[in-house]
C-alpha cells in the first residue's frame, strides 16, 4: 500500500492528510471538532472521502488515553469522552482498515521515521506546548506502556512539594517548563502582555523567563534520559519556535544534571522537524504498517 490517511483528532480541530511512504503529505483537509462522538465519526469519514482515499488505511491520532488494543479512546478530557470505541466506529464507515493511536505517540513515531529522530533507534519526543507531552521510541519500536499511557512526561514529579498541577499532584514538570509556565512567569512581572511579542521585541524580562523555561526543560530531560537512555531527544511544540533561546539553556542544564555526564555518551537535543503535521504523518505510517 502506498498512500495512507493520517487523522489528527484534537479538542478544537480534526486535521487529516493523505501521506505517502516517505512521510510526505500529498493533500490535507480539516474541520472543526464537533461536539459528539457520533459527529466526530461523521467528520472523519467525510475527511477520508474528501481526500479521495476510500480504500486506504486510516490512522487516527487522538488526544487522549487509548486502550492497549488501540481500538478505544478510554479518556479524552479535551473531547469530553469516556470510553469511545472510535476505531470500530470509523471502520464501519470507511473502506480501509483503521488504526488508533495516542496523538503524541503518533507524532513521536513520525519524528523517528521521517523527522529529527530519523536514523536513530532510540529517541523521545517531548512536546512543549501549553503543557508537556510526548512519546517514546526505543530500539525502533513505539513504547506504549502496560496500560497504553506511557510518555506523560508533563507529570513527572520534578519538584518535591512544588507548584500545584491540575492533575492533582504537586511539582509536575509542566508547571515549570511549559508554554503555560512561560506565560505565567512573564505575566507575573509584565502584566497581561502578548508573550511571543514580548520575546520577539527582546524584552529582557521575557527573555529571562524563556531562559528559565529552557533550564527547567533541561532538568526534566536529564531525568528522562536517566531512565530511557535515548540517543536523541526531539523537542517539539509551539515553544520550540523560540529555537536556541530555548534549546541552548536546555542543553546546558541537561548536561549539568545528567549522571556522570563527562564519562558517557550524551544524548543530542534537537528541535522537531515535522511541525504540526507530525501527528498526521505518524498516524498514517502506523496505519500503513497495520499498527
Ligand atoms: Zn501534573
Amino acid at each position: 500500500v502506498s498512500l495512507a490517511v493520517g487523522v489528527d483528532l484534537g479538542g478544537t480541530k480534526i486535521a487529516a492528510g493523505l501521506v505517502d511512504t516517505d512521510g510526505t503529505v500529498r493533500a490535507q483537509a480539516r474541520r472543526e471538532t464537533p461536539g459528539t462522538a457520533e459527529a466526530v465519526v461523521d467528520a472523519i469519514a467525510g475527511l477520508v472521502r474528501e481526500l479521495g482515499a476510500h480504500d486506504a488505511p486510516v490512522g487516527i491520532g487522538a488526544a487522549g488515553f487509548v486502550d492497549e488494543a488501540r481500538r478505544r479512546v478510554l479518556f479524552a478530557p479535551n473531547l469530553g469522552w469516556t470510553d469511545v470505541p472510535l476505531a470500530d466506529l470509523v471502520s464501519a464507515r470507511v473502506g480501509g482498515p483503521v488504526v488508533l493511536e495516542n496523538d503524541a505517540n503518533a507524532a513521536a513515531w513520525a519524528e523517528s521515521r521521517f523527522g529529527a529522530g530519523a536514523g536513530v533507534a532510540s529517541m523521545v519526543l517531548v512536546t512543549v506546548g501549553t503543557g508537556i507531552g510526548g512519546g517514546i521510541v526505543l530500539d525502533g519500536a513505539l513504547v506504549r506502556g502496560g496500560f497504553g499511557i506511557a510518555g506523560e512526561f508533563g507529570h513527572v514529579p520534578l519538584v518535591h512539594d512544588g507548584r500545584p498541577c491540575p492533575c492533582g499532584q504537586q511539582g509536575c514538570w509542566e508547571q515549570y517548563a511549559s508554554g503555560g509556565a512561560l506565560t505565567r512567569a512573564v505575566r507575573e512581572q509584565l502584566g497581561d502582555v502578548d508573550v511571543a511579542a514580548a520575546i520577539a521585541a527582546g524584552n529582557p524580562v521575557a527573555l529571562e523567563a524563556l531562559d528559565g523555561i529552557g533550564t527547567w526543560l533541561g532538568a526534566g530531560l536529564a531525568a528522562i534520559a536517566a531512565v530511557l537512555d535515548p540517543q536523541v531527544v526531539v523537542v517539539g511544540g509551539g515553544v520550540v519556535e523560540n529555537g536556541e533561546q530555548l534549546l541552548a539553556p536546555a542543553r546546558a542544564e541537561f548536561r549539568r544534571r545528567l549522571p556522570a555526564a563527562d564519562r558517557r555518551p550524551v544524548a543530542e537535543i534537537r528541535a522537531a522537524r515535522l511541525g504540526p503535521a507530525a501527528g498526521i504523518v505518524g498516524a498514517a505510517d502506523l496505519a500503513r504498517r497495520g499498527a
